[in-house]
């Protein structure tokens, strides 16, 4: 399948190099150009909180991408690559992408894998000793400052704030965790799991400030001194993370009607609403998931770009062809693992839209023993999560949250 314009991919990341392959494994011989602004080939991300942190930063850089690199297949070795080139807008109409350096590339197809960026403290705040944490470059700067004795705050006691704290802790940092939650990772795994998580932690010495908001950043000069909390206190600090969350990147599609309320608004087959020849892949695009009657939601997790890349490619190319795209509904059971110092947490389902949560194995006390909890909306099992279980058990476990979720209603969306 050929066409004189190329398929344009913007993110030069794991959504669009899984974008790259499945265009290839569905067909696609004609010119594919991957447009990234990093100046990178694509890596993974999930070591860069973790083991990546162990890594010197005195290495070169070079050395931090090979420990993180993707491997390129072969079916992709003749993808045109476009690193730290930024997409500044699109003309859905025109069919045109326009580069920061003034190109405008046409294009027969368009996959928006442009990803996220972290979200931020306010920019007039102190600036020198703060970082977030997304890329390769941000890591390498996290590391340079995580030395024995510094003392690290973190705001945010989501997944990447606890995998840091730990990481951090581990290369002798003082480490306190500050959220204005009452647990840590309690959206995902809900109070109980969350206080043993936060518990763990404390035994590595790690602090935590829950149910407190960040209102200020002490300085002396340009450089952060100390972190100011609603209630009055002022953590010392050398060195700020800012662990927030992350925000979609679509700016650059704007001006073409979409919806980029939260994300890049996709029907059931990852086309973007109502444009044929555009589709979004990975953490950007949000999406119906045939398993949950919830609407369209992003998912950030790591299983997330495979699997959307995949349907993405397919809708790509029979919107190309002009044939309509595969009638299968889109279900993926969505994944995600967290490593924390010594735990290992691994969950299969949605346990984010459960009411419920059973340990059915072991205990949360103390939470590196190991335990099975399931998670639970009405008298559905919606999802699971297993905490330091060994691999062999994954199986099991995932296959029956699968079978389980797709009984709700009696049918299989697959
Ligand atoms: C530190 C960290 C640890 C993680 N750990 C885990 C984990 O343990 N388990 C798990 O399940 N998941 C984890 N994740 C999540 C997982 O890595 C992400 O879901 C995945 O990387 C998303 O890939 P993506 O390609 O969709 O988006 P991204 O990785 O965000 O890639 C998008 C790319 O597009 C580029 N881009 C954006 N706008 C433009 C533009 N206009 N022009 C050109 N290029 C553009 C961006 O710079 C970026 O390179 C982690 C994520 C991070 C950041």
């Amino acid at each position: 399948m050929r066409s004189a314009e190329p398929v344009v991919i913007v993110g030069a990341a794991m959504a669009g190099l899984r974008t790259a392959e499945q265009l290839r494994t569905g067909g696609w011989d004609g010119p594919i150009i991957v447009i990234g602004d990093e100046p990178h080939l694509p890596y993974n991300r999930p070591p860069l909180s973790k083991e990546a942190l162990s890594l010197s930063a005195e290495r070169p850089i070079g050395e931090w991408h090979d420990t993180v690199a993707f491997r390129l297949r072969p079916s992709v070795s003749d993808v045109h690559w476009r690193l730290g080139r930024t997409v500044v807008a699109a003309d859905l109409t025109a069919r045109t992408v326009k580069l920061d350096d003034g190109e405008a590339l046409g294009w027969s197809g368009l996959a928006v894998a442009s990803g996220l960026r972290p979200r931020r403290l306010p920019a007039d705040w102190p600036t020198q000793g703060r970082v977030a944490l997304r890329t390769l470059d941000d890591a390498i700067a996290l590391r340079a400052g995580l030395r024995p004795g510094v003392r690290v705050v973190i705001v945010g006691a989501g997944f990447i704030g606890c995998e840091v704290a730990a990481s951090a802790r581990r290369l002798g940092c003082e480490v306190t965790v500050v959220e204005p939650l009452d647990a840590p990772l309690v959206r995902g795994l809900g109070n109980e799991v969350g206080t043993a998580v936060r518990r763990y932690h404390e035994r590595s010495g790690i602090r935590f400030r829950m149910g407190r908001g960040v209102v200020g950043l002490a300085s002396e000069g340009e450089r952060v001194a100390g972190v100011r909390l609603d209630d009055g206190e002022e953590l010392p600090a050398d060195l700020v993370l800012e662990a927030i969350g992350a925000v979609p990147n679509v700016e650059w599609l704007e001006g073409n009607g979409l919806d980029l309320g939260d994300g890049v608004l996709c029907d059931a087959s990852l086309r973007v609403e109502g444009r044929s020849g555009v589709v979004a892949a990975g953490d950007v695009a949000r999406y119906p998931n045939a398993r949950y009657a919830i609407g369209a939601q992003r998912i950030e997790h790591w299983s997330n770009p495979t699997d959307t890349a995949k349907r993405a490619a397919s809708t790509l190319l029979a919107d190309i062809d002009g044939a309509p795209p595969t009638s299968t509904p889109f279900a993926p059971l969505p994944s995600f693992w967290s490593d924390q110092g010594d735990l290992r947490l691994q969950s299969f389902g949605s346990t984010c839209i459960a009411d419920a949560a059973t340990v059915v194995d072991g205990r949360l006390d103390p939470l590196d023993d190991g335990a099975v909890v399931e998670y639970t909306l009405g008298s559905e099992l919606v999802g699971v999560l297993l905490i330091n279980q060994p691999p062999k058990t994954f199986r099991a476990h995932r296959a029956r949250v699968d079978a389980a979720y797709l009984s709700i209603d009696g049918r299989n969306p697959r």
